[in-house]
């Protein structure tokens, strides 16, 4: 059984987040340190860790989540000049909060996609 996390507590609004949109299967909030004007977090309301953790019965709400993205953008006003989606997996990922999340950043121009 995979431990919960802060997101569970964001979920359930046990905790203040700033809550974009929320439906049976997903939640997403404001990242609380945004990289970008625009950074907001999509997160499966089921406990899923990591990627590593993803079986074919959870295709649909990983589908919800990008379905659910892009809606994001558009009502954010930054789909048509573009924005990034980001899963990171693990230390190599950079992951630091173990329920998968997918970033959804914009509102300016990115730049290149790793550091270095
Ligand atoms: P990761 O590095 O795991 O891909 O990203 C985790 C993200 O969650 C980070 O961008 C971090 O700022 C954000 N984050 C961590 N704790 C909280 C929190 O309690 N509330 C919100 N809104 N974002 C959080």
């Amino acid at each position: 059984m995979a431990e919960e996390t802060i997101f569970s507590k964001i979920i359930r609004r046990e905790i203040p987040s700033d809550i974009v949109y929320q439906d049976d299967m997903v939640t997403a909030f404001r990242d609380i340190a945004p990289q970008a004007p625009t950074h907001i977090l999509i997160i499966p309301n089921i406990l899923l860790p990591t990627v590593n953790d993803v079986k074919p019965e959870h295709e649909q709400v990983l589908g919800h989540m990008i379905i659910t993205a892009a809606k994001i953008a558009e009502q954010e006003g930054i789909a048509e000049n573009g924005y990034r989606l980001v899963v990171n997996c693990n230390r190599h990922g950079g992951q630091e909060v173990y329920h998968i999340h997918m970033h959804l950043l914009g509102g300016k121009v990115l730049g290149p996609m790793l550091s270095h």
